[in-house]
């Protein structure tokens, strides 16, 4: 690619106006002098593989999706990352030579914002929520050995997640059953968000060294881990998340593989209560 030429990626989403990556990017680019964009991209889901298709025209190096497009993504994919398949979905795609490759980078961003607080994976996860992040979650939890319980508000879903992701579930019910072996507790449900009520669930049996954590990322603190806190467990927030996640596919579109620094951290949070 000639030197200068100006390197395009972007987010899709719908809605898109809330998403925090083109900020997130935008530090990125600025920071380290590359002349690129990243760009928020408005598109319905029934017009996905079009806008992907537009994208590969206009000579875009890739894009992220968000809600409601992770899922969808999979089956417009050239070539799909075996773990983007288990989990089923997608949040990052490159585009090159006109073929799409897919993967999901918040298995990724999830592990290392726990790993970079100095959290160790070891004993047991247990882990609220059977949505789209919490198959990330899971998965990367497991794949570093950990046991991992998800319980979740329909049971179902949690049942077909331990199902496809050879771990195990239990009833939302019954989760402070579990809180004695448990090392850490994550909720992966949208509870405690902005907008949304707070996550009900009594710490009193979760040992004292147990680590909790959130991956809602506003507000910062959430009623959970504001509790957590009290109860003078560690507690690691979500926004880390969030920024990990973005790395992998910044490298693979602008060629730089970018930090997460306190400075960015606070850019993005910034953002957040903007
Ligand atoms: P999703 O697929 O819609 O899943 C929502 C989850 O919340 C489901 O498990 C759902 O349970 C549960 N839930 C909703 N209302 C509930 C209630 N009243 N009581 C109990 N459980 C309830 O959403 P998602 O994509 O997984 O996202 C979940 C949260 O993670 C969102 O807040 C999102 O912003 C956040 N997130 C953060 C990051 C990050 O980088 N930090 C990345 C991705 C997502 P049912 O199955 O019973 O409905």
């Amino acid at each position: 690619m000639p030197v200068n030429e100006l390197i395009r990626a972007g987010v899709i989403g719908w809605p898109v106006g809330h998403s925090l990556s083109p900020r997130l990017h935008g530090f990125w680019l600025r920071q380290y002098g590359i002349h690129g964009t990243y760009e928020p991209i408005a598109l319905e889901p029934e017009r996905l593989k079009e806008g992907l298709l537009q994208l590969a025209e206009a000579g875009y190096a890739g894009c992220n999706l968000t809600l409601p497009h992770k899922e969808l993504a999979l089956s417009l994919m050239d070539t799909l990352d075996p773990l983007a398949e288990s989990v089923g979905a997608v949040n990052t795609v490159i585009i090159r030579d006109g073929k799409f490759y897919g993967s999901n980078t918040d298995i990724e961003g999830f592990i290392r914002n726990l790993t970079s607080n100095g959290i160790a994976l070891s004993g047991q996860a247990l882990v609220l929520g059977a949505g789209g992040a919490a198959r990330a979650v899971c998965a990367g939890l497991s794949l570093q050995g950990m046991r991992v319980i998800v319980a979740n508000r329909t049971r179902e879903k949690a049942e077909l997640l331990a199902a496809d992701l050879n771990i195990e579930s239990c009833a939302w019910e019954t989760v402070p059953d579990h809180f004695a072996e448990t090392s850490l507790l994550v909720n992966a449900t949208l509870l405690g968000m902005k907008g949304h009520p707070p996550l009900h669930v009594n710490l009193d049996g979760l040992p004292q060294e147990a680590t909790v954590t959130d991956i809602v990322y506003s507000p910062l603190i959430t009623p959970l881990l504001q509790d957590a806190r009290d109860r003078g467990h560690k507690i690691v927030d979500g926004l880390g998340m969030l920024l990990y996640q973005a790395r992998p596919g910044f490298a693979a579109w602008f060629g730089v593989e970018p930090e997460v620094t306190d400075e960015l951290r606070a850019h993005v949070l910034a953002g957040l209560y903007a």
